[in-house]
């Protein structure tokens, strides 16, 4: 801006030095000035003191579609613009001439052709000998950085796709009403399982699917803002809360048509009312998401209205999520491992490595409570990769330290697994290792790991790495047998829920001898998970179980105490009677 004014001022200048020579000077000389005048690419005039035109050049004429250089010589604004314009052009000069002073601004006005023109004008006193004779303007066409800014501001607020307000416009708005002290409410909307038409039709598909739900929720009269993603906000008066709910539960499945098919595309959407809810954007947007994550929990498609109790434990979820993601970063992340034995003889056979997470504020988390919002984030992965290097380096110290060694197996997530370099980043980091340790590090993968192509193509890479491969909470899932056979596991491990209390229980029991006749016919061993007492661990052996892990043989022990175990281990082992 202070550039563009720059040149137009050097220009100004050009122009009043050649305008008042011009007026000077002889017909012949003119000529020569004008074509000098001509050659200025802005607009530029000089008018007498009753603001008739003296000089103007070729790009003024131009722009008001005069050809002959002399007719509008003696005229005003009145020849050329609307009434009340020519007046406030009159007017300004009539003040440049009384100030004494230069004037800028910018200025509007409806082309015949081009329709809204932006101009910056620039006006000045001409003087002849210490006498203002009139005033000389300049003006420069900026309707395209107009529009440039004014696209870039629109920009700021909306988003581009859905062209609704988004997270920024929000947050004025809410403002607003807020200071207002105007009660509301406020849904925030997310769609159920978007990303399956993403993944499963393209981004151009998922586009179009938002953009149609962008339409048919703008079609309630409601404000309508896109938060980003797939989710969205709708405002409307307190006093309309009742209806809105009422057309959005007609409308929880928004139909949307995609390449002439039609999906019902689902949402679930948490609302919250102010003053009520919250007393700030940032709030109310938070408790919001704590009802949709409830109507989430329900099964989605439910519309949730946020109530105070909601907030304890949702907030505290969403807080958790939030430290999950710096968790890696602080190294507040360990290892911590659970033997394996073989039954007959308690002796030590492999080592589970189990994720531990110290929270600087609430102390030790259990991975039930933080796993499942990893993967949900997907920041498991990145969590995977780190277990996975961990029990690398431990089990190099260890063998550093001459300790003998057992296979340490280490949990794999389902998301990992659908990552398609999986294996092959695996691979690479095992192949590193001396010979004497690979094969010492076993993967355990879950029956719902094995549901994607991609998943199985990993499990065949890794397998065929001779990666020793465990299907862990074997029992619980639904798996197809012909592709477990095929797999190249080394283990079955039989979840905790089968084991509890077998001696006891008939029902478990036949469960338990006809997973394990599949076992055999699988040719595949089978580590018992979660043994906790003397009799399960008896009728697990009677049964031909050979390994068991459980709280009755040992908790996961630190690795600092996994150093003693090892070293102990061997001579600790005896005889179940
Ligand atoms: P899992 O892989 O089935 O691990 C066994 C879980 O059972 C461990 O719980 C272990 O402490 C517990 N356990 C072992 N013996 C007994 C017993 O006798 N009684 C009872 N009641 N529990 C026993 P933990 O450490 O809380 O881990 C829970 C789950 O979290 C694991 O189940 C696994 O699915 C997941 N997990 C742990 N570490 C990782 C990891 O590094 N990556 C991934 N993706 N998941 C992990
Ligand atoms: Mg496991
Ligand atoms: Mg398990």
């Amino acid at each position: 801006m202070i550039n563009l004014l720059g040149t137009i001022c050097a220009i100004l200048l050009v122009f009043l030095v050649l305008a008042i020579r011009y007026i000077h000077h002889s017909r012949k000389d003119n000529q020569r000035y004008q074509a000098l005048l001509d050659s200025i690419p802005d607009l530029a005039w000089v008018k007498d003191k009753q603001h008739r035109f003296v000089v103007v050049n070729q790009a003024f004429r131009h722009i008001w579609g005069v050809e002959d250089p002399n007719w509008l010589i003696g005229k005003d604004d009145y020849s050329l613009s609307p009434p009340d314009l020519a007046a406030k052009y009159q007017a300004d000069d009539q003040s440049v001439i009384n100030n004494a002073k230069t004037m800028r601004y910018e200025s509007n006005f409806e082309h015949t052709q081009d329709g809204e023109r932006w101009m910056e004008l620039i006006k000045v006193p001409v003087y002849i000998k210490k006498q203002i004779i009139g005033t000389a303007g300049i003006a420069r066409d900026i309707s395209e950085r107009k529009s440039a800014e004014a696209r870039l501001s629109w920009l700021a607020l909306h988003d581009p796709l859905s062209q609704l307000g988004n997270r920024s416009f929000l947050t004025q708005q809410l403002n607003q009403k807020i200071a207002a002290a105007l009660p509301f409410c406020l849904w925030l909307i997310d769609l159920d399982h978007f990303k399956r038409i993403n993944d499963a039709l393209g981004h151009r598909a998922g586009d179009q699917a938002l953009t149609q739900v962008a339409y048919n929720l703008s079609n309630l009269g409601t404000e309508v803002f896109r938060l980003g993603g797939d989710e969205f906000v709708l405002l409307d008066e307190f006093t309309h809360a009742d209806r809105i709910n009422h057309t959005l539960t007609q409308l929880l499945n928004i139909p949307v048509i995609i390449e002439g098919l039609k999906f019902n595309q689902a949402f679930t959407a948490g609302q919250v009312s102010f003053p009520n809810d919250g007393t700030s954007a940032e709030q109310l947007l938070k408790h919001a998401d704590v009802a949709l994550y409830e109507g989430k929990a329900l099964g989605r498609g439910h519309i949730r209205r946020f109530e105070a109790s909601m907030a304890t434990q949702a907030v505290r979820q969403l807080e958790l999520e939030r430290d999950l993601r710096s968790a890696l970063q602080n190294k507040q992340f360990r290892l911590a491992y659970q033997p394996q034995v073989e039954l007959a003889t308690q002796q030590l056979i492999g080592l589970e490595a189990l994720l531990r997470w110290h929270h600087p504020e609430r102390g030790e988390i259990r991975p039930a409570d933080f796993i499942p919002f990893a993967e949900k984030t997907g920041i498991i992965c990145a969590i995977g990769e780190w277990a996975l290097d961990q029990a690398i380096i431990e089990l190099r110290h260890w063998d550093q330290l001459g300790l003998p060694l057992v296979p340490i197996s280490v949990n794999v997530s389902a998301l990992q697994l659908d990552i398609p370099h999986f294996a092959h980043s695996v691979i690479t980091r095992l192949n590193k290792l001396p010979k004497h340790l690979r094969g010492k590090i076993a993967l355990e993968l879950t029956e719902s790991t094995l549901m994607h192509e991609q998943a199985l193509e990993n499990v065949h890479a890794l397998s065929a790495a001779a990666i020793p491969l465990y299907m862990d909470d074997f029992g619980t899932g639904y798996s197809n047998l012909s592709i477990i056979s095929q797999l190249g596991l080394s283990k079955l491990k039989f979840d905790r829920s089968l084991i509890q209390n077998v001696p006891n229980n008939n029902a478990h029991q036949k469960v338990c001898s006809a997973l394990l006749d599949l076992a055999a016919a699988l040719e595949l061993e089978v580590i018992a998970e979660g043994v906790e007492t003397l009799e399960e661990a008896q009728w697990l052996l009677e049964q031909g179980v050979l390994y068991a892990q459980g709280f009755w043989f040992s908790h996961p022990l630190e690795s600092s105490q996994v150093i003693n175990y090892l070293g102990k281990s061997a001579l600790n082992s005896h005889k179940l009677d």
